[in-house]
């Protein structure tokens, strides 16, 4: 948050309270979650039959609705505006911070020799502005090593490929992000 925030990104992030406390501003927050893709993996690669790791040029943006009972089914701009869950401008200001997110991060990770595959960012409002809640973390986005393509995210629990802590521990290292 603090990189984004830097990259002139607005966040919730307000200040970290201790360990595993954060002072966050509340957003009202608007339930899609956006997706950018780098490279195919996951629900795009079952969508669509896609070989895992094609490259995507440019980047690819989904909305997803946020209903764990529904499985978060894919929606689109116009479903969000009709159903009242956000403005035209609104959906338009997220794609764009996405966009910027992405950039950001592809160079932080890159730094570390790792690949920013996907990620999933959420937005809320705060006096009218869009602005990024949520979290950034091995848990919603994936990272492979660049050089193997080992997987360093969530995925190593889906997928059962063990060592989860440390690939986790590994990619804050990697990246300079302190472990208590
Ligand atoms: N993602 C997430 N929460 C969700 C769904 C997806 O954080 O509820 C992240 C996921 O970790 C990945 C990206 O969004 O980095 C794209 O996910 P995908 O659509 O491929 O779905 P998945 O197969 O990961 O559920």
């Amino acid at each position: 948050m603090q990189k984004l925030a830097d990259a002139g990104i607005e966040t919730h992030f307000e200040k970290q309270l201790s360990e595993d406390e954060v002072l966050v501003k509340r957003l009202e927050m608007i339930p899609v979650e956006c997706v950018v893709r780098n490279f195919a993996a996951g629900s795009l690669v079952r969508r669509l039959g896609l070989e895992e790791g094609q490259a995507l040029t440019p980047p690819t943006y989904e909305l997803f609705y946020k209903d764990d009972a529904l499985g978060d089914p894919m929606v689109n701009e116009s479903l969000a505006v009709s159903l009242g869950w956000a403005t035209e401008a609104q959906l338009a200001k997220m794609e764009e911070l996405t966009h910027q997110v992405n950039e950001v991060l592809k160079a932080l990770f890159e730094a570390g020799d790792l690949i920013l595959v996907d990620f999933k960012l959420e937005f809320g409002v705060f006096h009218d502005r869009i602005v990024l809640g949520d979290e950034f973390s091995p848990d919603g986005c994936r990272i492979w090593d660049k050089t193997t393509k080992k997987k360093l995210d969530k995925d190593r629990f889906r997928q059962s490929l063990g060592d989860v802590i440390e690939a986790y521990e590994e990619v804050a290292n990697r990246i300079g992000v302190p472990l208590s």
